[in-house]
């Protein structure tokens, strides 16, 4: 899809970090904007800020993992802008900790956002995006969708299967005119890991893990501007940020031993 401008995008997440930040990018090209997000208030944030930018927009405050409610969605978004061009799978959430402290509420939980939101997204939508003459889908995968990282296991585990899922699918819609896009971000600078901490307790791991972050991610809004230019010339996949050229290109050179330093590196009181 070479020119965005008029086109209706659905953002899912869009309350916060990668989510906000595609909104605006996408505002800036000309998109009307489906902002989607379980948290209201977050919402309404982003909201004033596409309405500073003279964005046409609406909110929707939804469940990605809600199967009921994404199908309704699908409707409100219809009737509010008469389309959907562009579908931004991006609503996310993790845990820092090893698979041994996940409770299976922890995992059904990490499951059902990261890995049945983007498959409800997709079920849900396509019939409205087969109906434009072009469109593309966004999947928000992560470099853990490439390795599974210690104490992110289920997280990497449906990061791997979005990867996955959007290969399949990339395939199956190509002939309608339809692009899929899987994205591979690095650290990136958002509020995900403080999501954890409130989501969880905060831990003094997770904090320093946090504050790095913070201090050498990327900024949400240069991936933003990565990924806009990857749906323009409908790339396959995106990695953003160092950290994930390295993380990827180490596991193509290396896919076992390096599998073996994060064993040594793995802090046993995790167990
Ligand atoms: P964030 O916490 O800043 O934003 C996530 C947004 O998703 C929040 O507004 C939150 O309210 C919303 N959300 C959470 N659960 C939801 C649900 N069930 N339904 C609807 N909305 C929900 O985090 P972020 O870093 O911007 O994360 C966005 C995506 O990027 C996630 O899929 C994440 O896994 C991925 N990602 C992030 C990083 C990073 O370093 N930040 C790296 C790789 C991949």
């Amino acid at each position: 899809m070479k020119n965005l401008q008029g086109k209706v995008a659905v953002v899912t997440g869009a309350g916060s970090g990668i989510g906000r930040a595609l909104a605006i990018a996408l505002g800036a090209e000309g998109c009307r904007i489906a902002l989607v997000d379980f948290n209201e208030s977050a919402l309404v944030e982003t909201a004033d800020m596409l309405a500073g930018a003279g964005v046409v927009y609406s909110t929707h405050q939804a469940d990605v993992g809600d199967r009921i409610r994404m199908a309704a969605l699908v409707d409100e978004v219809e009737a509010a802008h008469g389309a959907a061009h562009l579908l931004f799978n991006n609503a996310g959430i993790t845990l820092n900790k090893s698979f041994a402290n996940h409770s299976m509420a922890d995992i059904d939980r990490i499951v059902n956002v990261n890995l049945w939101g983007v498959i409800n997204g997709c079920h849900f939508f396509l019939p409205l995006l087969r109906k434009q003459s072009e469109a593309h889908i966004v999947n928000t995968s992560s470099m853990a969708g490439f390795l599974g990282l210690p104490n992110q296991s289920t997280y990497s585990m449906t990061k791997a299967a979005v990867l996955a899922f959007s290969e399949s699918l990339r395939a199956e819609v190509a002939g309608d005119n339809i692009g899929v896009t899987s994205i591979h971000p690095g650290a990136i600078k958002t509020n995900i890991l403080n999501a954890a901490m409130a989501a969880d307790g905060r831990d003094e791991k997770t904090q320093k893990m946090a504050d790095l972050v913070s201090k050498m991610g990327k900024s949400p809004d240069k991936l933003a501007e990565k990924v806009i230019r990857a749906v323009k010339a409908n790339k396959q996949r995106v990695l953003i940020g160092p950290d994930a050229y390295i993380l990827a290109g180490l596991k193509r050179l290396f896919p076992v031993a390096l599998h073996s330093l994060f064993r040594i590196a793995f802090d046993k009181s995790e167990r």
